[in-house]
């Protein structure tokens, strides 16, 4: 017999600071849409972090990069992420890994979510392996110092990058 939930729409949340996306977002977005009947990738318009973003300039990004998938959706939210999770009536939370050094982070993060809310589940996405070493703060610095961000970000969020830092 199928469960009543069965025929439930099943929810991720990707959360994320994404100053500016890349395409190790981007990745992780192309393989986690496969997981969800929508995945909806959530900007973090808190202020806990200084962003070279505003928080409409990263939503306008990232809606441009993913405009060709229908079950994508971006928003960005400024509560507590569990709240913002319950609110979607998502069930998942959907997070990158990187390198090791990612790991501590996640896991203490992914904990306290638990705590907060054991109904919700974190999964996360191995990077590609040629997206390892992507990160926003790199290409953040590697742009600020005039060099070539074209293997980590698009050709429009390089555009942005360059008019970021001209005349700086
Ligand atoms: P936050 O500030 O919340 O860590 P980020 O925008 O830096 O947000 O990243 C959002 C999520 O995407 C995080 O889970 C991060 O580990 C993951 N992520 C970022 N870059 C990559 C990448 N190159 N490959 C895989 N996951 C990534």
């Amino acid at each position: 017999m199928a469960r009543p939930e069965a025929s439930k729409k099943h929810i991720g949340i990707y959360p994320g600071t994404f100053d500016p996306v890349t395409r190790g977002h981007l990745d992780i977005i192309e393989r986690g849409l496969k997981l969800f009947d929508l995945l909806i990738v959530a900007v973090a318009a808190g202020f806990s972090k200084a962003t070279l973003f505003d928080v409409d300039e990263r939503l306008e990004l990232i809606r441009r990069e993913v405009k060709k998938y229908p079950n994508v959706r971006v928003e960005s939210f400024d509560t507590l992420l569990i709240e913002y999770v319950r609110e979607k009536k998502a069930r998942t939370v959907l997070r990158g890994l990187r390198v090791m050094s990612d790991f501590e982070y996640e896991f203490q993060m992914a904990l306290i979510n638990r705590k907060l809310d054991a109904s919700i589940e974190t999964v996360f996405m191995m990077t590609s392996e040629s997206y390892a070493p992507v990160s926003s703060r790199f290409i953040k610095e590697i742009a600020r110092l005039g060099g070539d961000v074209s293997p980590f970000v698009t050709p429009l969020v390089a555009r942005k990058l360059k008019g970021k830092f001209k005349g700086v």
